[in-house]
């Protein structure tokens, strides 16, 4: 079947005892087992290590992002630290995209590098310099792709090639295209992560996280770390993401049509020195990413004339727009990511892989075109 029929069905069938036609909130700690003999009859045992309608919405993602199996957890952070976790020890070494999400940046640099494990920040939109980037301690290979914020993209498959070949896991943080645009494991790649908190959930409602696994074997590595830590995501999350998903691909249609509409509208504007949104013909990897992605997204960026005053002026201005941390949801925000989502890096660092003081970030949302033209419209008259 198709995606649209999937994202509405999969991983769910009607309550078998009542009937009701959506996965009941199973809010329980435990699960009764018939006798000793029959332990784990019913496939539950206690809520830490597996809850049904947890259990539905890992089915889902797994059908949505081609996988074998989905381990879900409270956040997206609590996703990539399972990961790192799963193949990261004392001694090993990761390779991390230079521009990633600053949680990203965070973990690695202010928590794993205390219990001895090293990263590499490469270029991944450049296969030849993740290659070079791999040591013989490599154990993993993490690449965010369209890259939060600047939107840099990786060459999943190519990047995919190069793991397989030295047998190094490639995982891949998804959130910014999801599986209705993006599948990173038909590309190659081994596990395609996800905060549930954007486009998944799409209603700013919740914080969640996914990782989809190609492997037996790597599922029952992150699973036992799930298990483990007790990072899980809860049924109720889990619930309201199911239905965020019945709408996902309406949801990203509308707002990546609107993202480029947008996109066009600044690109003209004469007080927008730069814009970028991988649908325009001038976003430097335009060619990839049509060639490994369905669509484009709804995220983009620019830099007005006038530098950080400037775009302090105009995000001030704005009314329809909300200044905001977050991305995905249906309400339009607009982020300064050098003061707001990755303050944590150093600026020397921002600078090197162009995350400029000026740039404010897009999400776009599903509020109507026009009125989100005409708010910028006037915002920038102001600056
Ligand atoms: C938000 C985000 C995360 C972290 O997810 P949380 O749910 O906020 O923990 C990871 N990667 C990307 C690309 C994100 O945008």
């Amino acid at each position: 079947m198709r995606f649209r029929t999937r994202q509405v069905h999969a991983g769910v069938e009607p309550d078998p005892t009542t009937g009701a036609i959506l996965t009941p909130i199973h809010q329980s700690t435990t699960f009764v087992q018939p006798s000793v003999d029959e332990y784990m009859a019913k496939g539950y045992t206690y809520s830490r290590s597996g809850n049904p309608t947890v259990r539905a919405l890992e089915d889902r993602l797994t059908n949505l992002d081609a996988g074998v199996d989905t381990a879900s957890f409270a956040t997206g952070m609590a996703a990539i630290n399972a990961v790192f976790l799963a193949f990261l020890g004392a001694g090993a070494h990761a390779v991390i995209s230079d521009v990633a999400y600053g949680g990203t940046y965070r973990l690695a640099t202010h928590v794993y590098t205390r219990f001895g494990v090293e990263f590499t920040f490469a270029d991944t939109a450049d296969a030849g310099a993740v290659a070079a980037a791999i040591r013989p301690a490599t154990r993993l290979i993490l690449t965010e792709t369209p890259a939060n914020p600047t939107l840099k993209l990786t060459d999943i498959a190519a990047v995919s090639e190069l793991a397989r070949d030295r047998a190094i896991p490639h995982a891949v943080d998804n959130t910014f295209l999801t599986p209705y645009y993006q599948r990173p494991l038909e590309l190659g790649a081994d596990m395609s992560i996800h905060s549930t908190t954007k486009y998944l959930d799409g209603h700013n409602a919740t914080v969640g996280g996914a990782v989809v696994l190609g492997s037996e074997d790597h599922t029952e590595r992150v699973r036992f770390v799930q298990n483990a830590t007790g990072t899980i995501m809860s049924p109720f999350v889990a619930w309201l993401t199911l239905q965020g998903i019945k709408t996902l691909s309406e949801r990203m249609d509308r707002q990546s049509a609107t993202a480029a509409e947008i996109a066009g509208f600044l690109e003209a504007h004469p007080k927008v020195d730069r814009v970028a949104y991988p649908g325009l013909e001038s976003f430097p990897q335009h060619e990839l990413a049509k060639r490994q992605a369905s669509g484009f997204g709804a995220m983009l960026w620019f830099e007005v004339v006038g530098g950080v005053e400037a775009g302090k002026r105009l995000m001030d201005a704005l009314e329809v727009w909300t200044l905001a941390e977050n991305l995905g949801s249906v309400e339009s925000l607009a982020t300064h990511p050098v003061t707001m989502t990755h303050a944590i890096m150093p600026p020397e660092e921002r600078e090197r892989v162009g995350i400029t003081d000026g740039l404010v970030r897009l999400s776009v949302g599903l509020e109507d075109p026009e009125d989100l033209i005409a708010d910028l419209d006037k915002a920038l008259a102001a600056v």
